[in-house]
């Protein structure tokens, strides 16, 4: 065989092809498809006679033959076969596919749910960045230098010099009081890093809203109203606030909250661990020096800022013992929601 009758025969096989496949039904496109491409087919039998050709002339007739070979394979891809007609496999005994129905997260419900109370509130809602400086994270928050705060052990610093994971969500505060004239009437959720060690209540990473009330004549009372009022909302009309003590550096004076144990009314139980009080977070009056840092005057304006963990409520809210089960995205605990 030479070039020139080589060539002819793979034209002959690649028009027997088109006119076979167009005129095929589709049940027999599987056989021709063995005719032509298959391993006893008339593709491979060219292949063979490849070797029967003078030396010089191989590189050109291989060359032809991949191309009739790839012309017949589309004339196949281009075909598709017809579907079987639908009421022969049709079986109404089957039960019914149940669509897969996604819900939402009972975090992300919990965090939607403290927004839209507080918004109610008059609260706008405010966001910051969640790679900080120790400026907005600690300096402008009157945090010293020596806060155990600020220590390598409890932040996650950045390898960018004077860069960390923000450790709260007041920083957003001294952004929002920096751009804005008073009064401010903001909260700020959002993801914070800590490196706590992690066990059933800590995990490196948690959602905190932070609250921001400024303008004149602001008091502690103003904000043991609005914490009471949300309490109210969130988790029913018989709860109660309580206001202990406490020290933060960004607050003067500082308290920690507590809402009643809603589950025996505050008569004490499992879930209170018999104090009748579920702890809550942290809160406080602006301290001056905030003020002064977000260039406020601290004679003229006074205003409360409040923090609140979302996983705790959540977990409150959801009788969770674990807070790692709020981020394993175990889908047989998620379901229950
Ligand atoms: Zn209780």
């Amino acid at each position: 065989m030479d070039l020139e009758e080589f060539s002819r025969k793979l034209s002959d096989i690649l028009s027997a092809a088109e006119s076979e496949v167009r005129s095929a039904e589709s049940s027999s496109l599987a056989d021709l498809r063995a005719k032509f491409l298959g391993r006893k087919g008339e593709m491979t039998k060219m292949m063979k006679h490849l070797a029967s050709l003078p030396q010089d002339m191989r590189p050109q007739a291989g060359k032809l033959a991949n191309e009739t070979k790839k012309k017949i394979e589309s004339l196949f891809s281009g075909v598709v076969a017809p579907q079987k007609k639908s009421y022969e496999k049709f079986d109404p005994t089957l039960p019914g596919r149940k669509p897969i129905v996604g819900g939402i997260h009972p975090l992300e419900w919990t965090l939607r749910r403290i927004v839209d109370i507080f918004y109610g509130m008059g609260f706008s809602v405010a966001s910051g960045p969640e790679m900080e400086t120790e400026y907005y994270n600690f300096d402008a928050l009157n945090t010293p230098e020596d806060h155990p705060a600020r220590d390598i052990q409890d932040t996650f610093y950045l390898e960018r010099k004077g860069w960390l994971l923000r450790t709260q969500t007041s920083p957003v505060q001294i952004r929002v009081m920096e751009s804005q004239k008073p009064p401010v009437k903001i909260i700020a959720p959002g993801r914070c890093y800590r490196r706590d060690a992690i066990d059933s209540t800590h995990y490196y990473t948690f959602t905190q809203v932070e609250g921001l009330y400024v303008d004149r004549d602001v008091t502690l009372a103003d904000l043991k109203g609005v914490l009471t009022a949300f309490a109210k909302q969130f988790i029913g009309e018989n709860v109660r606030v309580r206001f202990r003590p406490h020290f933060f550096p960004f607050t003067e004076p500082s308290v920690e909250y507590d809402f009643s144990c809603p589950v025996c009314d505050g008569k004490g139980c499992r879930v209170c661990k018999g104090t009748g009080w579920l702890e809550i977070s942290g809160a406080g009056m602006v301290d001056p020096e905030v003020f002064k840092a977000a260039g406020y005057d601290p004679d003229e304006v006074q205003g409360y800022a409040f923090g609140m963990g979302v996983e705790r409520i959540a977990m409150v809210k959801f009788g969770i013992d674990d807070i790692r089960l709020l981020y394993e995205n175990d889908l047989a605990f998620l379901e229950q929601f």
